[in-house]
Parts: C-alpha cells; sequence; structure tokens
C-alpha cells in the first residue's frame, strides 16, 4: 500500500493515489503520514551491500524501489586545496543530485498507477525526471525557460518526454506548470512540492555517514534554490539521529545566489549578506519563492546554520579553480564551494572542522 500524505501545517491527512493533491488544502506542502526508520547498529560500510544504490536504504524510504539505475553511493573524496571533502553528486546517471529524487518520485508515480507525470524545471531536474519517466514507461511533460539551456533540453528530448517552453521567468514557468496540474493533466511529479522527491535526496545525509564510519561532519555546505538537497540533507541527518544511529547533526551551511536569495533576504540579521550585486550564472538556483521557506528557515535555526549570497565573480573564480582541479561542474554547482571560502574566511568554521560539500551538477549539460 503506498504511503498516505498529511500536511504538516494543518494536519489533514491525504489517501494516497493518482488524484492525490500536490499541496495541502491550506497552502502547504505535504509530507509522508510516515516516516520510517530501522532499529539498532548500523553495519560498517565494508559489510554493506551498495549494489543497490541509494535503495540500500530502503528501511529508511516510505516508498518501494521500482524504477531505478542503481544511483546512488557517489564518491565522497577529500579536497585538500579546499580543506573539505567534496561528494560527486554529479556523476549521477543524469549528471545531477536530481536523480536521488527522480528514482523515489518515478516509483511512487509507478506505486500510485499514474500514467503522465508533469514537472517544471531550470534543466536538471527536467532531464532527470524526463530520464526515470522513459525508464518507467510513463509519459512526461516538462515546463521549462524559453531560455533552457540546448543541452539539457536536449536530455529531456532524448529521454522521449515533452518539453513544453514557457516565456517569462523562472515563476511563469512553474505557474504554467501548475495550471496543467490542475487542469487533470497528470500526476505533479516535482522536485519542490512533492515529498517523494525528498524522500530520495535524504540518502545523500545516509551516505555521507556511512562514508564517514558512521559519523557526521562538522558542517556541510550546500546550494539553496527550493532547498531540494538542503531539505534533504536535514531530514537525512535528523532521521540518523532518531533512529540513533549518529549523535548530533552537522551545520547546514546554505549558498545563494545574489538577487536570488530569499532565504538570506528572510534572515534578516545575517552579517554575512552578500555584496548586492545581482548574479545569474548560477541558473539552476534562481528560485524566488522556495516551496518550503519555512522549512529551510527552521533546519538553518535547529543546526546553528547561516545563508549568504555570493556575487558572480566569486562563484566564476571557484569555477575556474573547480575546472583547474578536475571537479568538471555548472556554475550553479560553484556556488557551496565559493560560500565555504566566505564562511571559513569570515571566521564563520573553525580551522579545523570538517566540511563536507556536494558538487551538484555535471558540467557537460551546460555546454
Ligand atoms: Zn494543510
Amino acid at each position: 500500500m503506498p504511503a498516505d500524505l498529511r500536511c504538516p501545517a494543518c494536519e489533514t491527512t491525504y489517501a494516497a493515489g493518482p488524484d492525490e493533491p500536490w499541496r495541502c488544502e491550506c497552502g502547504h506542502a505535504l509530507e509522508f503520514a510516515d516516516r520510517p526508520h530501522p532499529d539498532g547498529e548500523p553495519l560498517p560500510l565494508s559489510r554493506l551491500d551498495t549494489s543497490r544504490g541509494l535503495w540500500t536504504f530502503f528501511e529508511f524510504l516510505p516508498i518501494e524501489g521500482h524504477v531505478t539505475f542503481h544511483e546512488g553511493f557517489t564518491p565522497l573524496v577529500d579536497a585538500p586545496e579546499w580543506d573539505a571533502q567534496f561528494k560527486l553528486e554529479y556523476v549521477l546517471p543524469t549528471g545531477s543530485f536530481k536523480d536521488r529524487g527522480a528514482t523515489t518520485t518515478l516509483s511512487r508515480a509507478i506505486e500510485l498507477g499514474v500514467e503522465r507525470v508533469i514537472e517544471d524545471s531550470s534543466g536538471n531536474a527536467g532531464a532527470s525526471i524526463a530520464t526515470y519517466a522513459a525508464r518507467a514507461g510513463l509519459e512526461a511533460d516538462i515546463y521549462v525557460p524559453a531560455d533552457v539551456k540546448q543541452s539539457k533540453l536536449m536530455a529531456i528530448q532524448r529521454a522521449d518526454a515533452r518539453p513544453v517552453r514557457v516565456e517569462g521567468s523562472r515563476q511563469d514557468v512553474t505557474d504554467a506548470c501548475i495550471d496543467a496540474v490542475e487542469a487533470g493533466e497528470g500526476w505533479y511529479a516535482s522536485h519542490a512540492w512533492n515529498p517523494a522527491f525528498y524522500a530520495g535526496t535524504m540518502t545523500i545525509a545516509f551516505e555521507i555517514a556511512a562514508q564517514r564510519d558512521w559519523t557526521v561532519p562538522d558542517a556541510v555546505v550546500l546550494p539553496i534554490g527550493h532547498g531540494t538537497l538542503f531539505l534533504g540533507a536535514y531530514r537525512g541527518f535528523s532521521l540518523l539521529n532518531e533512529a540513533g544511529i549518529v549523535d548530533g547533526m552537522p551545520r547546514l551551511l546554505g549558498a545563494q545566489a545574489a538577487g536570488h536569495a530569499p532565504i538570506v533576504d528572510a534572515l534578516a540579521d545575517d552579517p554575512l549578506d552578500g555584496d548586492g550585486n545581482g548574479s545569474d550564472i548560477a541558473d539552476g538556483i534562481r528560485i524566488a519563492e522556495p516551496a518550503r521557506e519555512d522549512e529551510i528557515l527552521e533546519a538553518i535555526d535547529e543546526t546553528d546554520g547561516d545563508a549568504i549570497a555570493l556575487g558572480s565573480d566569486p562563484i566564476e573564480s571557484a569555477l575556474d579553480r573547480l575546472h583547474r582541479g578536475g571537479f568538471y561542474v555548472e556554475p550553479t554547482s560553484a556556488v557551496a564551494p565559493a560560500a565555504l571560502e566566505r564562511y571559513r574566511a569570515d571566521g564563520h568554521l573553525a580551522d579545523d572542522a570538517e566540511v563536507v560539500v556536494p558538487l551538484t551538477g555535471s558540467g557537460l549539460k551546460t555546454l
């Protein structure tokens, strides 16, 4: 039986099914009614069978694994030049961390008996949902900005999904997509709204902990657009604590691009506010209204975290250094490493702090 949905704000519950709402009647994002987790000591990584990728952690997931490319267990590598460990999310099957959420979201679509999925995306989520929909044998309509990168559009088309190009802002793309969902054209496989997506992204926390012999780092620096990965990390580390598998949370430090920084703006007394020059280089995180802003702010508060905004110069400089160092990522992926440098320079991280930074998307799709 697919898991039912519940609203954390007004506590209304909704039965699982292909016609389930994409958000609560009160407007809040929905969650799964269940939060499963295993009990007892976890196996050391050397004895863990990781051949199922992130589905190794099926006991934590309120979804059965139906649609998979064996994604997950991306490398966690030392990056001495950055005094951090990088988690190489850009080696996932379609070149971004979004595959973590696509495998769980399309698996949920199969559980529910959905026939067509709809998603809106600046590129990576669209390519990922399109590819996993093809694997699932489902039709997919992907709403994209009219100026979407050609290589990302190509990935959507090659998976035989239907791209729908929308003129205007990123929000206009989302609005057109939601109109289609509300007109009954399909199930909203949204990386911003669908709780199944976050069930997948939280596996990054399980992997980081497992790869560190079931310990948590002092901090994780992550990009924030809708907070898909940021909240995934928060949920995953929280669940590991609930299960008694680790003790303590890493500080969750967010990175946004100046001019597209609603979380930084919401932290009004933030002494680390950005330089004020808008930056459009990070096309993957140009989000004006994150679907789960409240929870992002809660995650920052609960973990002694923070969020800062960076202009184009430090992002481009970080991107150059990453490429020269063999990390061929897209510009959006350079925002978190650039933020790491700012956090260190401003004394917000101790010199000996152990920090993990996910590198979220491949540069090969931005050519
Ligand atoms: Zn509600």
